[in-house]
């Protein structure tokens, strides 16, 4: 069988995009290769705090000096609008190297570009609509303004699992708030994040906005964090890095929002519409390899229908198509790198140890399509108890962990069992129990009889180890505000101090 051919046949090769353009590439390039077949489709430069500093000089000079922060919020919009339009306009393109790059079946990451869009889009609203509050209740001789103003300049860092999904959730709306901003993509990513930027430079958005500085974390990462004159980190990827980043950020004072890992579980009670609820689950492990921090990594069903629904899973499961990203027929492609690959199959031998059963997958793929790519198929694992490594921690790999219920209360503490709190599932006809449940899951979301579905209107974000800070919805661009207040003193003011009056 031929193998599918890559999106661009020469590597790209990056600088970073400081003050409106591409730098010239630095001599120490960090090589992507494709996880998928092994050839190499991108070099990135591997950024230094110098290169962090001429970024947030760029970012600090477009907040301070020339007026970004000061643009109305209709003309922000239509910058904004047409940024929207011409992603729309690059889509294509884009999304062939986001798939290859991280390594996403293609059929299902399409969408991604789409709500890159609509948040961007929703982001211009926000900011056609942005306002402060006027309190003329305060007595006949007062007035309290209520104002929000950009936070400075904003400090991004991003995952590769979701490179352009993650980055928008943060920076149309860092860009409406008013904010400028270095982003930090990952280090195995970082293709669709250097051609956005140049596509913000076309739309119109003036140089030193946007700025990307390429490499690895604990260079260009710890510089962005510790750099004196950014006002705000936004991070999102694993709940270690996030607790050094809020370390960091406490002590010098800085604003940071963290969106961190996960361990979704869902509920599937004996009344849901199990059709539904198979088709949704599978879903939620497998989407995206299961690299998904909000991804349905546990399957916590009540007793009387769990073998049945189970068994219909893993037939289901082995039909799902592993395959090359541009493959069009893939619900699924290989894991991000070798290492990781090697850490979800160890999570599956652990749990065999501790006492748990493969019920399908659980190995390496081999054959023709996938000895040079580092693929996984669906693997359900049964007999699961919450005890175990694999029902706690963050496996980030295509495996579902299988546990038993037998009352709602016992299915609403294994829920709450892990210290994750990003996105939980539950399925059930009965609204009482549906919305009860929904109320008691301690997660920033709960998809109630689906999963992986939400608009752009609706916040999301953790509680728990998954972080805090909230991304999509008004909250979104009050993330990167700060609310300032002004009491207006009207009519004569009687002196606090009269006895010092000569
Ligand atoms: P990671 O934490 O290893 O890296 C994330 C980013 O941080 C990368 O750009 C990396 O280079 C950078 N980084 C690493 N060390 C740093 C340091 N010391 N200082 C500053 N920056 C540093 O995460 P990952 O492996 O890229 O992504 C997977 C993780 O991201 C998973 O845990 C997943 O759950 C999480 N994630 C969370 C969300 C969410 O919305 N909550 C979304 C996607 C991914």
């Amino acid at each position: 069988m031929l193998k599918p051919t890559q999106a661009d046949l020469s590597p790209r090769v990056y600088g970073h995009f400081i003050n409106g353009a591409l730098s010239v590439p630095s001599a120490n390039l960090i090589d992507r290769y494709s996880p998928a077949n092994g050839s190499l489709l991108a070099r990135f430069s591997a950024g230094t705090p110098k290169d962090v500093d001429d970024a947030v000089a760029a970012a600090l000079k477009a907040f301070t000096h020339e007026g970004w922060a000061d643009l109305s919020g209709t003309a922000r919009a239509k910058l904004l609008n047409r940024f929207g339009d011409l992603i729309a306009e690059n889509a294509e393109r884009l999304v062939r190297l986001e798939a290859e790059e991280a390594s996403k079946a293609i059929r299902m990451s399409a969408h991604e570009l789409v709500m890159v869009v609509e948040m961007t889009r929703f982001a211009a609203s926000l900011a056609l609509t942005a306002k402060g509050e006027a309190h003329t209740h305060l007595g006949p001789e007062a007035l309290g303004l209520v104002t929000k103003e950009p936070s400075g300049v904003v400090g991004m860092i991003v995952p590769w699992n979701f490179p352009l999904v993650c980055l928008f959730q943060k920076l149309p709306y860092a860009l409406a708030a008013g904010c400028t901003v270095v982003i930090k993509p990952a280090e195995l990513t970082s293709s669709t994040t250097l051609e956005i930027a140049k596509l913000a430079t076309e739309a119109g958005i003036p140089a030193g906005v946007v700025n990307v500085v390429t490499g690895r974390g604990a260079v260009v990462g710890e510089a962005l964090t510790s750099h004196a004159d950014v006002s705000m980190i936004s991070f999102t990827g694993s709940t270690a890095v996030g607790r050094k980043i809020g370390g960091k950020c406490g002590e010098s004072v800085k604003r940071v929002a963290l969106e961190l890992g996960g361990k979704g579980a869902n509920i599937v009670f004996a009344d849901a519409d199990l059709e539904a609820a198979l088709d949704g689950v599978l879903l939620s492990f497998v989407f995206n390899q299961g690299e998904v921090c909000a991804a349905g990594a546990r399957l916590i069903i009540e007793d009387s229908v769990a073998d049945a629904f189970v068994a219909k899973l893993a037939e289901r499961a082995k039909r799902i198509k592993v395959g090359h990203p541009l493959d069009k027929e893939a619900d699924m492609s290989a894991l991000i790198h070798e290492h990781h690959m090697n850490k979800v199959l160890g999570y599956v031998a652990g749990a065999k140890e501790q006492g748990a059963v493969v019920i399908c997958g659980g190995q390496r793929l081999s054959g023709d399509t996938y000895d040079d790519g580092y693929f996984v198929g669906p693997t359900i694992l049964g007999e699961v108890t919450a005890d175990m490594r694999v029902f706690q921690e963050e496996i980030f790999g295509p495996v579902l962990c299988v546990t038993k219920f037998k009352s709602p209360e016992e299915a609403v503490h294994l829920a709450n069992s892990t210290d994750y709190g990003l996105a939980n599932g539950v399925w059930s006809k009965d609204v009482d129990k549906l919305l009860s449940t929904a109320r008691k899951l301690k997660s920033g979301t709960v998809f109630a009889n689906t999963y992986f579905e939400g608009g752009v209107q609706l916040p999301q974000g953790g509680v728990k180890q998954s972080g805090f800070g909230r991304e999509n919805g008004l909250d979104a661009l009050h993330e990167y505000m700060e609310t300032k207040q002004t009491f207006v003193k009207l009519g004569v003011r009687q002196p606090a101090l009269a006895h010092t009056i000569a």
